[in-house]
């Protein structure tokens, strides 16, 4: 019996969730004395993820995996899962994990629980913190099933390198028919997106309009940041709706978010809670966002953005 956890990965390279859900995954195997076996899928370095615990690696090459595909990839999962006979499953919080876990969990007759932040406070009965109501409370859940679906909420447990190996074996599972086939997929963009970056410059209405958003995308090119923007702001047009944050827009986990004349409405806040260092830059000292930030700059957008570029373009060149 061991921990079996899925790594997600894009062409051929894992994405940073997975080096987190490794992290974690190692984290319960420890809690409850035994090992981590990862599911790689068409990626390349699977050993790499002994690095972050795994001891294992089930390596799928399969060209039906080619593109994601949630019930074809459940069942990938689902072979993996029934030939450690593992107790415990982890998958990160990607759209494309929470599309699968729930077939997973059909297949495995396992309960399962989203946004977990933390490692269980107990393994009897098992029991996960998740984050409730839109990140604005906690609920400690149970998992009475034998088998047991963990979600683990993006960035929440960090990433945490243990410098083991990983043995790696070819793995092929049998793959369910799926009514949908997706042939290709064509992405909008080469740029960081907003569930991998590590920075978020996010832009709200006080910009007034798409002409000013050269200044946005220059300080997230300086930063190595993925741009984001509120919900009026794509409502708009000024930005394309993929960069909508908030309830209803996407959840951002990033280390660094930096919101450029957004007022932080509660809706907004929703979506961006799970980052960790929020820098707000308002006129209005009385934004609701400066509540909830980190460092605030109380101060003109079209002043202090040209500014920080400058600063951090010179911060750079003088640690080139
Ligand atoms: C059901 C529902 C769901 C929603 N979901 C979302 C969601 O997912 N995401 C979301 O973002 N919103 C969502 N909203 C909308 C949300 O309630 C707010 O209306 C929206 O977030 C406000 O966007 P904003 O902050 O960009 O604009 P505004 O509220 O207009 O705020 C602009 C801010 O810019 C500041 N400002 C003005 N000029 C400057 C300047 N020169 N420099 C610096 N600052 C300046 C102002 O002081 C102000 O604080 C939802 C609303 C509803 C009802």
């Amino acid at each position: 019996m061991s921990i079996l956890v899925y790594t997600e990965s894009e062409n051929g390279k894992f994405k940073k969730a997975a080096h987190e859900v490794v992290s974690y995954a190692k984290a319960i195997a420890d809690q409850m004395d035994t090992t981590v076996t990862a599911v790689a899928v068409n990626a390349d370095n699977a050993e790499s993820l002994g690095t972050y615990g795994a001891s294992k690696v089930l390596s799928i090459k399969d060209e039906n995996l080619s593109t994601f595909n949630a019930k074809k990839y459940a069942s990938a999962i689902e072979g993996a899962a029934k030939n450690e006979g593992a107790k415990v499953v982890v998958v990160s919080s990607s759209a494309n994990s929470k599309y699968l876990a729930p077939l997973l969990a059909v297949g495995l007759n396992a309960g399962y629980v989203s946004n977990v932040v933390e490692t269980p406070s107990n393994i009897t009965p098992f029991t996960v913190k998740r984050s409730a109501f839109t990140n604005k409370a906690f609920a400690n859940t149970e998992i009475t099933t034998d088998v047991k679906i963990i979600g683990l909420s993006n960035n929440s447990y960090g990433v945490v390198e243990h410098g083991g190996s990983a043995t790696v074996e070819d793995f092929s599972p049998s793959i369910a028919e799926s009514g949908i086939n997706v042939e290709s997929v064509d992405k909008v963009t080469d740029k960081v997106t907003i569930a991998d970056a590590e920075i978020v410059v996010s832009g709200g209405r006080g910009l007034k309009g798409p002409e000013n958003w050269g200044m946005v995308e220059e300080l997230a090119d300086v930063l190595g940041a993925a741009t984001a923007c509120s919900k009026p702001v794509s409502d708009l047009g000024w930005r394309p709706h993929s960069e909508h944050v908030g309830q209803t827009g996407k959840p951002v986990a990033s280390n660094l978010y930096i919101a450029i004349g957004i007022s932080g409405a509660i809706q907004h806040l929703a979506g961006i809670n799970s980052s960790k260092v929020k820098v707000v830059i308002n006129t209005d000292p009385e934004a609701p966002f400066f509540k909830a930030a980190d460092y605030g700059v109380v101060g003109d957008a079209f002043e202090v953005v040209p500014q920080l570029i400058e600063k951090l373009k010179a911060f750079k060149a003088q640690n080139a």
